[in-house]
C-alpha cells in the first residue's frame, strides 16, 4: 500500500429518537411485522400534506452543538428526486443548500482533527427486502423516520480511524439522548466513501461508496475489501468508476450496485410544502444548556480524579449512565482504585446475565456506596463485597442486612474458635515460623482461617481470636 494514499469520508445516518416519524403522526418503535406503521403521508399518496414533527428540531441542533458544529439560524428543506421502489414519493424530503448545521469536528486520540462537512435532518426510506423465492418485498415502516445525517470531510486515512471516528460519534449521541443509535436495528449507519490515489497524485482519487453495513466489522471488512479492488485496478492500469458497492454480509463481499447518481441528477429544488426552520438565539442557548459532560471529557477528568487508566475510564465511560452510576457509588471512598474492578468485571457480568442496564436493577448506586465504604473502612474485604454485591444484585437488599445475616451464622464463637483451631493444626509449620518471629504468616494464616468459615466472619473478628489462640498457645 505504500505507494498509494488513501482517502475516506464517511457519511452516518443516525436515527431521531421521538415517538412519531418527521412529517405525520405514525409511530416510530420497530416492530417486526410489515406495513403496520404507515399512512397516506408517509407513503407519499397524491394529496396529502407534511408537518414537521418539532421534537425534531431539538435534538438534531444538540447533536449539531456538540459536535462543534456552526449553526444555520435559517435551514430549509428540498426534495431530493430519484427513483427507487422504497422511496413511495419518488422524492426524499432532506436538506440541501442549507442544512441545519455545518463546519464541525470530531477529535480523535490522536488528536487528529476529522471535519464534519454538514449535519442536516432528513425522512428515512422503506425497506426492500429480496426472499428466497426471488420475490422483492416493500416495507414503509421505516419511510419517514427521522434521521441525522453527518458528512465528514475526507479526512480520513486508514479503516481505524473510521472506526474510532465511528464509535466517538456514536457514544455522544447516546450521551445526549438523541439516539439509541444500535447498529444492528439500523438507527446508526455509517457508509465509508473511498477513493485512493498514488502518492505523488495531489487531486482526490474517484471515489466509491459502501452501502448496507450493518456492524463495526463489516464496515472494517468493506474498506478493507474495497481498499484492496482499487489498487488492484490502478495497478492493472484501469479507471474507478463512481459506483456504490454493496456489502453481502453472508459472503463477506461486496459487489456494484448501481452507478453513483451525481448531485445533478437528484434534480434538488425547495421542498414547497413546508417552511424553513427558523432558529432563535433563545432556542440555541437553551439547548446549549442541556448537553451534558461528553465522554471525552468525562474519560480525561474520570483518569484524573479517580487514578484510573486509559483503559478502565474508557470502558467505564462507555454508556452515560453507567458512568453516572459508577460515581455516585464512589462517593466519599478513599481508595476508588481498589474498587474499580467491581466496574469493569463484577458489573457487567451481572448486567450480561439479567440483560439489562443500571437503571435497571434491583439496587441504586447508594446500596453499593454503602458495600464500598465498608470495604474502604476494612470491615470486609474484597472477596466478601464481591459475594455481598451478587447477593444485592439478586435479592435489591442493603449490604448491612446480608452482612448481619453472615456474621450472625448459625455458628456461634465457640465454633469459630474451633474452626481456627482446625486451621492452626493443619498449619502447623506456619504457626512455628510465626512463633519464631515471622510476623507476615499471621495474614497467611487469617486467610486460611476466612477460607474455612467460608467468609461467614468478619475478618476483624478472625484476626482478634486468632491473635488470642496464638498468644495463648
Ligand atoms: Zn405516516
Amino acid at each position: 500500500m505504500s505507494n498509494f494514499v488513501v482517502n475516506i469520508g464517511v457519511e452516518t445516518h443516525i436515527q431521531i429518537k421521538t415517538k412519531s416519524k418527521i412529517f405525520c403522526d405514525c409511530s416510530t418503535e420497530f416492530t417486526d411485522k410489515p406495513n403496520v406503521n404507515v399512512c397516506p403521508i408517509c407513503m407519499g399518496l397524491p394529496g396529502t400534506m407534511p408537518t414537521l414533527n418539532f421534537e425534531v428540531i431539538p435534538l438534531a441542533l444538540k447533536t449539531a452543538i456538540a459536535l462543534n458544529c456552526i449553526i444555520n439560524r435559517i435551514s430549509g428543506f428540498a426534495r431530493k428526486n430519484y427513483f427507487y421502489p422504497d422511496l413511495p414519493k419518488g422524492y426524499q424530503i432532506t436538506q440541501h443548500k442549507f442544512p441545519l448545521a455545518h463546519s464541525g469536528y470530531i477529535i480523535l486520540k490522536s488528536g487528529k482533527k476529522i471535519r464534519i462537512r454538514r449535519l442536516h435532518i432528513e425522512e428515512d426510506t422503506g425497506k426492500m427486502i429480496h426472499d428466497q423465492d426471488e420475490n422483492s418485498l416493500l416495507d414503509f415502516n421505516r419511510a419517514g423516520v427521522p434521521l441525522m445525517e453527518i458528512v465528514t470531510e475526507p479526512d480520513f486515512n486508514s479503516k481505524e480511524e473510521v472506526i474510532e471516528y465511528l464509535e466517538r460519534l456514536q457514544r455522544i449521541v447516546r450521551y445526549l439522548d438523541v439516539s439509541s443509535a444500535n447498529m444492528e436495528s439500523g438507527e446508526f449507519r455509517g457508509e465509508p466513501n473511498i477513493s485512493i490515489r498514488k502518492k505523488e497524485e495531489g487531486l482526490l482519487g474517484v471515489k466509491t461508496e459502501i452501502k448496507n453495513l450493518n456492524s463495526f466489522k463489516a464496515i472494517e471488512k468493506g474498506i478493507t475489501f474495497e481498499i484492496e479492488r482499487q489498487k488492484m485496478l490502478l495497478d492493472g492500469g484501469q479507471k474507478i468508476e463512481s459506483v456504490t458497492m454493496l456489502y453481502d454480509e453472508k459472503k463477506q463481499t461486496l459487489k456494484p450496485m448501481r452507478k453513483k447518481e451525481s448531485i445533478s441528477d437528484y434534480r434538488y429544488f425547495p421542498e414547497p410544502d413546508l417552511p424553513d426552520i427558523i432558529l432563535s438565539e433563545d432556542l440555541i442557548e437553551k439547548i446549549k444548556n442541556t448537553i451534558p459532560e461528553l465522554p471525552e471529557k468525562k474519560v480525561e477528568r474520570f483518569k484524573r480524579e479517580y487514578n484510573l487508566n486509559d483503559e478502565e475510564s474508557e470502558i467505564i465511560c462507555q454508556y452515560k449512565d453507567y458512568a453516572d452510576f459508577f460515581e455516585k457509588s464512589i462517593l466519599g471512598i478513599k481508595n476508588v482504585k481498589r474498587l474499580t474492578n467491581f466496574y469493569i468485571r463484577e458489573m457487567p457480568v451481572i448486567l450480561k446475565e439479567k440483560r439489562m442496564g443500571v437503571k435497571d436493577l434491583p439496587f441504586d448506586s447508594d446500596k453499593l456506596n454503602a458495600l464500598f465504604k465498608m470495604v474502604d473502612e476494612e470491615k470486609i474485604n474484597l472477596n466478601l463485597a464481591q459475594n455481598i454485591l451478587k447477593e444485592i444484585s439478586s435479592t435489591g437488599e442493603h449490604p448491612d442486612i446480608i452482612l448481619k445475616r453472615a456474621f450472625e451464622s448459625d455458628l456461634s464463637e465457640d465454633d469459630l474458635k474451633n474452626l481456627i483451631i482446625q486451621v492452626l493444626d493443619e498449619n502447623k509449620k506456619e504457626v512455628e515460623r510465626y512463633k519464631n518471629g515471622e510476623e507476615k504468616l499471621f495474614g497467611f494464616l487469617v486467610g486460611q482461617c476466612m477460607k474455612k468459615t467460608k467468609n461467614r466472619f468478619s475478618p476483624g473478628k478472625v484476626n482478634e481470636i486468632l491473635r488470642n489462640i496464638l498468644t495463648k498457645k
